[in-house]
């Protein structure tokens, strides 16, 4: 290396900072509309659209409007949805859940009909069809019965892949669900279905907003005893590597913006697909501020986006993702 110091001069980075052109070629990360998963929330009926007051721009969706949002997600290049149901009733046990005519599974049947080539990933999980609201089941003291729980979350994973699902996404935490789905997909001939978990998921109060468009508020107690808990990140390495070894394909960090450094020390740690999920409350925080014009809007979200790259995502799952990728094209 040349050292300038003894010439009596200094590097200059700016150089390469000069115009638009140059910091464009320059640039070590760069957002590609290829990185986004769109998440939509499903329910049933018909020639529904109903915007979620807490997150402007996202919409609950009949199974009808599959075919125009798969025309929006092609247009777009954005190259998968990920899938979360709003069942007709809840109960104890989420039945609608593995239900092979619930509200995902016809959604699923919807989305791969209106386009083939589109990847269909479907949320694994039971808090959205339980009346109490808990990723698991409930039992009589007011445990989460991890090992009952694991075995729903798998019939629901494997009538998802029955109904097309690409990619199937459990987001529950139980322990062992991971290898409980893998086995039950393999035993029943799907063992080319990949599964990204939600490795490293977080008791974060950033999902408030999804708990309203999905109402799925837990209605006692909290998820902190199966959720990770904000202070660590030593042990999101171990959850990471547990799922890998119970084989999951994709493993996640949830949330994003506040969890970057986790995101980051797993991409260091682990060489294999890392997913990030921009979630309800990281999307909302930016809509409120940018309704009050507080904030360039454009500029911020792009901003967060890249960051969530650079910290090592390679798949970035955001309610963002159509804008982004519409001002992405304006840029190009
Ligand atoms: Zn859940």
């Amino acid at each position: 290396m040349l050292d300038l110091t003894t010439r009596g001069d200094f590097a200059r980075h700016r150089r390469l900072r000069r115009s638009e052109g140059l910091r464009r070629l320059v640039a070590e990360t760069r957002l590609s509309p290829s990185d986004f998963v769109y998440p939509l929330f499903v329910t049933h009926g018909t020639n529904i659209r109903k915007e979620i007051p807490s997150m402007p721009g996202q919409y609950r969706i009949s199974v009808d409007q599959a075919a125009r949002e798969a025309d929006d997600l092609r247009a777009l290049a954005i190259p998968a949805v990920l899938l979360f149901g709003l069942p007709a009733s809840k109960d104890a046990q989420g039945s609608e859940a593995y239900a092979d005519d619930g509200v995902v599974q016809e959604a699923v049947r919807a989305f791969k009909r209106a386009d083939p080539q589109l990847v269909v990933v479907t949320d694994v999980c039971l808090c959205e069809y339980t009346d109490h609201g808990h990723c698991g089941v409930v039992t009589g003291d007011g445990e989460i019965d991890n090992d009952h729980s694991i075995e729903l979350l798998a019939k629901a994973a494997l009538s998802q892949a029955r109904a097309g699902a690409d990619l199937v996404a459990p987001s529950d935490m139980m322990d062992g669900r991971v290898l409980e789905i893998r086995e039950t997909l393999d035993d029943a001939g799907y063992a080319q279905i990949p599964i990204m978990a939600y490795s490293a998921k977080y008791a974060s109060a950033f999902y408030g907003p999804f708990r309203e468009a999905a109402d799925s508020a837990p209605q006692f107690g909290d998820r902190r005893g199966y959720q990770m808990d904000p202070p660590n990140s030593r042990e999101a390495l171990a959850e990471i590597e547990d799922d890998l070894d119970e084989g999951a394909d994709i493993v996640m960090v949830k949330p994003a913006l506040a969890y970057l450094d986790v995101l980051s020390r797993a991409r260091d740690a682990f060489d294999v697909p890392l997913a990030a999920y921009n979630v309800s409350g990281e999307y909302s925080m930016v809509k409120a501020a940018a309704a009050n014009g507080w904030i360039d809007e454009q500029r911020i979200t792009l901003e967060i986006l890249t960051a969530i790259k650079r910290a090592g995502a390679d798949i970035i799952i955001s309610y963002h993702a159509k804008e982004a990728a519409r001002w992405l094209a304006a840029r190009a």
